[in-house]
């Protein structure tokens, strides 16, 4: 049985990240989809316990349309180091510390890697969708690339001014915001979401 269509629909963001939420909102909207954050209906975080992004986007997404009744948008996302067997990965925002310093967290990749032949590195973006009765769909959206150092460029957030794309000659610091979401992981799974719930 093909899942269910959120056209046209009320869609909670299992959130609380206000950026986040007005982001989804926007790429939604051209469906007919009203968006409502989890943070407005005051829904609890549930603790990030899965060990892939699927995973943890699935456990969000599932406690999000519980406790709303609603269908429910979870994502999570992050960058997987082939030299560092896929770390940072689901822990890559923890990796820049109390104080969310991706200098640090950057660094951190960099000392990791040392020598390693192997610069390869893709960042990954899981979305689910839950809906209230438990049935979930799942998508994964990936970008390839390589390490660079020293980082390079001020635009994006976390992982990017060290993120260069594949056959591409700007990391995704140095792009503007609207070339790195033509091609990003983030444009991958929404797109593979369209066409799984929207098409
Ligand atoms: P979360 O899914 O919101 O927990 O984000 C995980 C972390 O992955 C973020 O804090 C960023 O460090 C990293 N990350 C995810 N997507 C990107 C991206 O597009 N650029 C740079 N870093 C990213």
């Amino acid at each position: 049985m093909p899942p269910r269509s959120l056209a046209g629909g009320r869609l909670v963001i299992a959130s609380h990240n206000p950026g986040k939420v007005a982001e989804i909102g926007t790429l939604l909207a051209p469906f007919g989809i009203e968006v409502v954050s989890a943070g407005a209906l005051g829904l609890a975080e549930p603790e990030e316990t899965g060990t892939s992004f699927a995973a943890n986007a699935e456990l969000k997404a599932r406690a999000a349309a519980a406790a709303a009744g609603l269908p429910a948008l979870a994502d999570d996302s992050g960058l997987a180091v082939s030299a560092l067997s896929g770390d940072p990965g689901i822990y890559s925002a923890r990796w820049a510390g109390p104080s969310k310093d991706f200098a640090v967290a950057m660094q951190a990749v960099h000392d990791r890697m040392g020598d390693a032949a192997d610069r390869s590195a893709r960042f990954v973006c899981a979305l689910s969708v839950a809906w209230p009765d438990g049935e979930t769909v799942t998508v994964e959206g990936t970008v390839d690339g390589t390490i660079v150092w020293p980082p390079r460029g001020g635009n994006g957030f976390g992982y990017d001014p060290f993120f260069l794309p594949g056959g591409g000659s700007l990391t995704f610091g140095e792009m503007e915001a609207g070339a790195k979401h033509a091609i990003s992981h983030r444009a991958d799974a929404f797109a593979k979401l369209v066409a799984a719930c929207l098409g």
